[in-house]
């Protein structure tokens, strides 16, 4: 496995890089998410031996079983859909939860006081009625749901476009994704906002479209199979 996973992410790394020089940014400004649902916590020891630190998870007794036994210095993302009676188990040694898109989720967070919650909304950007995310019309009163909890902090948005094929299909959806985010600014610089902490990520491009995603402006990509192979949900 060492072999194929060292090889996988050297590829990964090089096609970041190069997407990267393509639209002239700085590679270390996108930070690459193993995704590792459903491999074993062997498989995520490996790759931290490799060097990655960054993983994402989508369910959360998975994630609670693999959290005590992997090294301290992993930062772990929450990528799956968040429930608000799952909540209080959302402890600190959680990086980033990704995919806040309700008002009830934000409200189970500021119940849940015992730490901070750093979050990222996610926006159905398009509009798939069988898809998690709000609705972009409702960002602003997201945001404003959020601003004022001190144990919550909002560092910017995350979205997952309708499959297809070819990468370029994307691309839109990641333009929209980085409009937003615009917008989010303004309203946060508006309320000034701003300024208490950065709202400057954006969570897009999965395996299929990462390099797209990181030509619009991607700081957070979430790559699970081009790195770690099929999953297996059996
Ligand atoms: C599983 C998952 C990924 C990884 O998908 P791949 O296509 O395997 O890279 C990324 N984002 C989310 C939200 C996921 O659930």
């Amino acid at each position: 496995m060492t072999d194929t996973l060292a090889r996988r992410l050297a590829e990964i790394e090089e096609r970041k890089l190069l997407a990267a020089q393509r639209a002239s940014r700085h590679n270390e400004d996108v930070t690459l998410v193993a995704v590792s649902k459903t491999f074993d916590a062997d498989v995520i020891r490996e790759a931290h031996s490799l060097g990655v630190r960054h993983f994402g998870e989508s369910y959360l007794q998975e994630w609670q079983s693999k959290v005590d036994v992997l090294p301290e210095d992993i930062k772990w993302h929450f990528i799956g859909h968040v429930q608000s009676n799952k909540i209080k188990h959302f402890d600190g040694r959680l990086h980033l939860v990704h995919a806040v898109d309700r008002a009830s989720v934000i409200k189970a967070m500021k119940k849940e006081d015992a730490h901070q919650h750093d979050i990222l909304l996610q926006i159905n950007v398009g509009g798939e009625a069988q898809k998690s995310g709000a609705d972009p019309a409702q960002l602003e009163a997201l945001l404003e749901r959020c601003v004022n909890i001190p144990n919550i902090k909002i560092h910017g948005l995350m979205t997952v476009p309708p499959y297809h094929d070819d990468a370029e299909e994307s691309r839109p959806y990641f333009v929209a994704l980085q409009r937003l985010l615009d917008r989010a600014r303004t309203w946060l610089d508006r309320h000034e906002l701003l300024l208490e902490h950065p709202c400057d990520q954006l969570s897009m491009g999965m395996s299929g479209d990462f390099e797209v995603a990181i030509e619009e402006g991607a700081t957070l990509i979430r790559v699970g199979s081009a790195l770690f192979g099929e999953r297996d949900y059996s």
